[in-house]
């Protein structure tokens, strides 16, 4: 939430949320056509509830915060609903609906109360009125006031009873529930129920497949595409779309003698009414919360979509004592799933400087806490990402976690700008070193290019100690920080002069109560010291990696390390001069006659960037000093002495392979002499493949590629002979 400081900027805040939040409503409601999701709205709605809370002469009559829905458009007839139709207030975590359930406590006081759980169904709301049993007339919520009416598009959804099923009705007198009829009296008092109209999530795929295929334009959710489709002129459209229903209320459910919600809900379903059978009287708090956190885990299972659980007191009395707001009831409450998306204030866009140079704008907001956790930065990757997401900075952002895990940037709200935004620019110089900064044509990437900035030589110290590359378990970020503020270390060949003595008595840049500095200690000191030992015989791969060469990822190095074996035969290779592809010489030629590029997974561009790192004179003596300092530098190589019968041999492995692991199979078949690549050509001399083999045994089929199974790929490791013939 951005806390305004004072009335008046409360007041314009309130101003521009409420223009954007009816804005969005209109889309959301009228045009079936939202822009932002439903979290982000609710977010802006949060916003303006608050600051309404703290300044109550801000609220208008107006105001969003007071109202259901949006007026009913002028499409249709409309339709005056007899009761309004209300909202739902939201409780958006565990600990609002305690809040909840403690404020109804007050008024029920020592009063036995029972909560009905719902699914809140993910649709649109609809009113269906019913004259002696017969459906007469069916209508959208509107504003709450008024609807649409849509009775002949709801006439087509097929699990909408057209007539009630009569051995429900009430009797005429002093009814009992379900009392049995007599046939000759058409008893049927005028009823109103109400529920959502959805449309189910295999249906709305199926449609949006088909909004593609026409060259139309696809629906933002099934919410959107079942209130689309109800609110059609062409009923046979309607009808075409595929809805459902759920209904969950009786309007006047007194005059058919019930007095809960739960039997309500059951003469609903003996009506012949579609109702939704996840449904749980609740006796208390804790059985509710195991409602929700189920329905929480239970959500994405289920063939619609819902967005919450309704909550409502299930003694219709006590409803009637509790009574509505202007907005909802008091006797329900929906518990909204937690928001993967919320709004927060950009209040600056950072530099990072990574290891190889790169200048990453990061994003810095409002912490916020999204799908369970609490977020402050996110990275906007380049000045391109920024100026395609059009956010300023002072901008209301919303901002979501990427796969549920990494923070990112949706995009600004821009009908909340105030005029105080401003645009991010690129620095002209690195933030850290104050060199000039360059970015090369093509690229999206802004560098700084000075080898000796004191960010760069921090991010590679910690990249050399991380898990993938030398893994050097406790030297995190922190200690090297200090390490270099403390002049023991500038580079990574530092770390292995470091004494256990010199460590122990590192100042922490901290200071204890006393005052005294915070020194990393004797037993931290004498571990590191250990773990550093240890990192000296990881092996050439992961020196490689660790050097943090551009584009040499773990991959490239081990591929590397398996042909070179050593760093030395590596930078000897870098010093062959290569040709150049051009005239006379083609790709291929350039490429077979240079050692490195032709290796496996390498290519021109890496064997550059590899050429680029031996040829700086400073490079050059870094190796030189971690091989003095004692890490192990070159592998020992192991003699292949398996006889050479598949060279010349090209095979691709696909599907599950049940006896081998990839890895495995594909290093056995190159220790034969084969080759082993990733796609089915012309030129691939067997594919062999394993359970669920998809569409590279389709393209081994189509270009008659022999394929051998599972159980060939073993006689052909264990027998070191190539593949007599082919199965397939
Ligand atoms: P709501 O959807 O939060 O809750 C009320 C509605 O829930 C009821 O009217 C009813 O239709 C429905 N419902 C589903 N299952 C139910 C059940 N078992 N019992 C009772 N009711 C049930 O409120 P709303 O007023 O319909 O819509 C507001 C919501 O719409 C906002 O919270 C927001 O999420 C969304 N919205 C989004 C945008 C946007 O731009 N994305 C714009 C406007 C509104």
């Amino acid at each position: 939430m951005v806390t305004p400081e004072n009335r008046d900027s409360a007041a314009a805040r309130a101003k521009t949320l409420r223009k954007e939040l009816e804005r969005h409503s209109r889309l959301y409601y009228i045009d079936d056509a939202p822009e932002i999701s439903d979290a982000a709205y609710d977010a802006l709605m949060r916003d303006l509830q608050q600051i309404e809370a703290a300044w109550p002469e801000l609220i208008t009559a107006d105001s969003p915060t007071h109202r259901v829905g949006a007026p009913a458009s002028n499409q249709f007839e409309s339709v005056t609903h007899e009761r309004r139709m209300y909202s739902l207030d939201n409780a958006m975590d565990l600990d609002e609906l305690d809040a909840w359930l403690a404020r109804i406590a007050d008024v029920v006081g020592d009063r036995a109360c029972a909560y009905v759980a719902e699914l809140k169904i993910d649709g649109s709301s609809i009113s269906l009125t019913y004259e002696d049993g017969m459906l007469a007339v069916a209508a959208t919520r509107g504003d709450g006031r008024t609807g649409e009416n849509i009775t002949a598009n709801i006439r087509t959804v097929r699990d909408v009873p057209l007539r009630l099923r009569d051995h429900v009705a009430p009797a005429p007198a002093e009814d009992t529930l379900f009392a049995a009829v007599d046939d000759s009296l058409p008893s049927w008092p005028r009823i109103t129920v109400r529920g959502e109209v959805y449309m189910p999530k295999a249906s709305f795929e199926r449609l949006n497949n088909e909004q593609d295929e026409a060259g139309a334009a696809p629906f933002a959710n099934p919410r959107n595409a079942a209130a689309g489709s109800v609110r059609q002129k062409d009923p046979t459209i309607t009808a075409s779309r595929d809805l459902a229903t759920f209904i969950y209320q009786i309007v006047d459910p007194r005059a058919l003698g019930l007095a809960r919600q739960s039997e309500a809900l059951e003469w609903l379903r003996r009506a012949g009414f579609h109702v939704n059978p996840d449904v749980k009287v609740c006796a208390n708090a804790a059985e509710l919360r195991t409602f929700c956190t189920e329905a929480i885990e239970r959500r994405d299972e289920l063939p619609y979509e819902i967005d919450g659980v309704v909550i409502k007191i299930d003694e219709l009395a006590l409803q009637d004592e509790l009574g509505h707001t202007s907005k909802a009831p008091r006797w329900a409450i929906a518990f909204k799933f937690p928001p993967e998306e919320k709004t927060t204030v950009l209040r600056d866009i950072l530099i990072q400087v990574g290891r190889t140079g790169a200048l990453t704008p990061l994003a810095a907001f409002d912490p916020v806490s999204v799908a369970g956790s609490t977020i402050a930065r996110a990275t906007l990757h380049n000045q391109d990402e920024i100026a395609r997401k059009g956010v300023l900075i002072g901008d209301t952002i919303i901002v979501r976690k990427a796969g549920d895990v990494i923070p990112e940037v949706v995009g600004p709200i821009p009908g909340l700008r105030t005029g105080s935004e401003h645009a991010f620019h690129m620095p002209a110089a690195c933030p850290s070193c104050g060199r000039s900064v360059t970015r090369l044509e093509g690229e999206a990437v802004t560098r700084c290019t000075n080898a000796a900035c004191p960010a760069q030589r921090h991010q590679r110290l910690v990249h050399w100690s991380s898990r993938g590359a030398m893994d050097i378990d406790g030297l995190g970020e922190e200690i090297l920080a200090r390490l270099e503020a403390e002049g023991l270390v500038h580079d990574v060949s530092d770390l292995y002069v470091l004494d256990a003595g010199q460590l122990a008595v590192l100042d922490m840049g901290r200071v204890k109560q006393d005052g005294a500095p915070v020194l990393l200690g004797e037993t931290v000191a004498s571990k590191l010291v250990e773990s550093i030992n240890t990192s000296r015989e990881r092996g050439l791969a992961r020196v490689l990696f660790g050097l943090g060469i551009r584009h040499a990822g773990s991959t490239v190095a081990e591929q590397l390390a398996r042909e070179f074996v050593s760093l030395g035969a590596l930078g000897a290779a870098a010093a062959i001069e290569v040709p150049e592809p051009g005239e006379g010489l083609t790709r291929a030629a350039a490429l077979a006659a240079d050692p490195i590029a032709r290796v496996e997974g390498v290519g021109p561009a890496i064997a550059d960037s590899i050429r680029t790192f031996f040829e700086g004179e400073e490079n050059r003596s870094l190796v030189a000093r971690l091989g003095e300092r004692g890490v192990r530098l070159a592998d020992e190589r192991i003699e292949n002495t398996r006889p050479q019968t598949l060279s010349g041999l090209t095979f691709v492995l696909t599907g599950a392979l049940a006896t081998h692991t990839r890895d495995d199979a594909t290093a056995a078949l190159k220790e034969l002499g084969g080759k082993v690549t990733n796609s089915v050509s012309k030129k691939t001399s067997y594919v062999i493949a394993g359970a669920d083999a998809g569409s590279k045994l389709a393209k081994a089929i189509e270009l008659g590629v022999p394929v051998l199974a599972e159980d060939d790929l073993t006689r052909i490791i264990e027998s070191g002979e190539p593949p007599a013939t082919a199965t397939d």
